[in-house]
């Protein structure tokens, strides 16, 4: 494994995400495959991985307490980061209600990451500023029950600046950041602008949502088969100076031998000037078929009246790569379909993409009904 400085620490350059553990009932993200998942953790801890991402929020809140479990003795060996919900924040003392419950569900005396979570521009400014959560955050790094600060982030370019520059105390940050979406978001030139302001920077989405590790086939033509799909996006992160860990939410044994391998042999300045223009050739072909952003985060589940949200968008996706009728014989099956979507935009509140979901699920219920 290689390692690289993350405020300071030696972190593995592959950071294992715990949003994606294989379930018992697909329907259900509380329900985590615990043998299959553990697995995964101990093998990726035994190869030097060693920082686990996880959220107050992930799995239906049932990820954090699975992570302590699983982790057992091992705890000493790597380093937790998780994260406030920031949009669940109410009041001042909002803060330390949820890091007390945090600290018991990791079952630590320290967090050694933690983050706002999915800071924008709107939770700056109704969250952050009004219950002073800097404050809190420097004061509960004095008390020793956070070692690291730092935010995650959904908003635009300008946004980004102004967050990094609110707070001369944020030691990292992490950002939606591949070959793709290097124009969104903060994009390439938020990613430059915290490393300059002496940030470091945790990549989340490298493989944004699967699609990358199982691109369309006119987006796999471009890559070069030397290496596969999923091993170009992360070798495009690793490649860069500014970036300190990849993360990966892994559902699969064999996602995380396959990461791990190409994680062993992550460089800066790794590829060369016609690899980065392939890849610039592959993004070009993917924006010509992307119909809907979704990463298949699973913030916005459950749905109130039943719809698998990212389930349908990803048959609605392949209707640019497989053909109308192909994704419309896939949309038959889902036992919830687009036209039950009732608007009511539960689900848009906590979109970190921004999608306009009620709106798509009518559009989509015309096209594939
Ligand atoms: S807007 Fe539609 S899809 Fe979203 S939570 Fe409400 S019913 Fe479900
Ligand atoms: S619609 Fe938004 S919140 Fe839901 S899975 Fe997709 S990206 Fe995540």
């Amino acid at each position: 494994m290689k390692y690289r400085k993350l405020a300071g620490e030696d972190v593995s350059v592959l950071g294992f995400g715990c949003m994606r553990f294989p379930l018992t009932d697909s329907s259900d993200v509380k329900t985590i495959d615990k043998e299959k998942s553990i697995e995964m953790i101990r093998y990726a801890i035994d190869h030097g991985v060693n920082y686990f991402d996880t959220a107050y929020v992930y799995h239906g809140e049932a990820s954090e307490s699975f992570l302590a479990e699983a982790l057992g003795d091992r705890r000493k060996d790597v380093k937790i980061a998780t994260k406030l919900p920031t949009w669940m924040v109410k009041t001042e003392d909002d803060f330390d209600r949820f890091l007390d419950e945090q600290l018991k569900r990791l079952k630590t005396d320290h967090i050694d990451f933690y983050l706002l979570h999915a800071l924008d521009r709107d939770r700056v400014e109704k969250t952050v500023k009004p219950l002073k959560l800097i404050e809190k955050l420097n004061r509960a790094k004095a008390e020793g029950k956070i070692k690291h600060i730092g935010f995650s982030f959904h908003d635009d370019i300008n946004a980004f600046k102004e967050i990094v520059d609110m707070n001369p105390d944020w030691e990292f940050c992490q950002l939606q950041f591949n070959y793709i979406n290097t124009y969104y978001q903060a994009g390439l030139e938020g990613l430059e602008y915290a490393y300059k302001k002496g940030l470091n920077v945790i990549i989340m989405e490298p493989l944004l949502g699967g699609k990358l590790a199982n691109p369309a086939p006119q987006v796999r033509e471009k890559l070069d088969p030397s290496r596969t799909p999923a091993e170009w996006a992360f070798d495009y992160l690793w490649n860069r100076e500014e970036v300190s860990i990849t993360l990966s939410g892994m559902s699969l044994m064999d996602n995380v031998r396959d990461n791990i391998s190409y994680a062993e042999k992550a460089e800066i300045n790794m590829l060369s000037d016609a690899d980065l223009n392939m890849l610039k050739s592959a993004r070009a072909e993917f924006e010509k078929i992307a119909l809907v952003p979704c990463t298949k985060c699973a913030y916005c589940m459950p749905c109130p009246f039943g719809l698998d949200i990212p389930g349908t968008f990803e048959i609605y996706n392949r209707s640019a790569t497989q053909g109308v009728i192909a994704a419309s014989e896939m949309y038959a099956e889902l036992p919830v379909k687009a036209d039950k979507c009732r608007k009511c935009k539960k689900c848009e509140s906590v979109c970190p993409q921004s999608i306009k979901i009620s709106q798509l699920m009518e559009k989509i219920s015309a096209d594939l009904g």
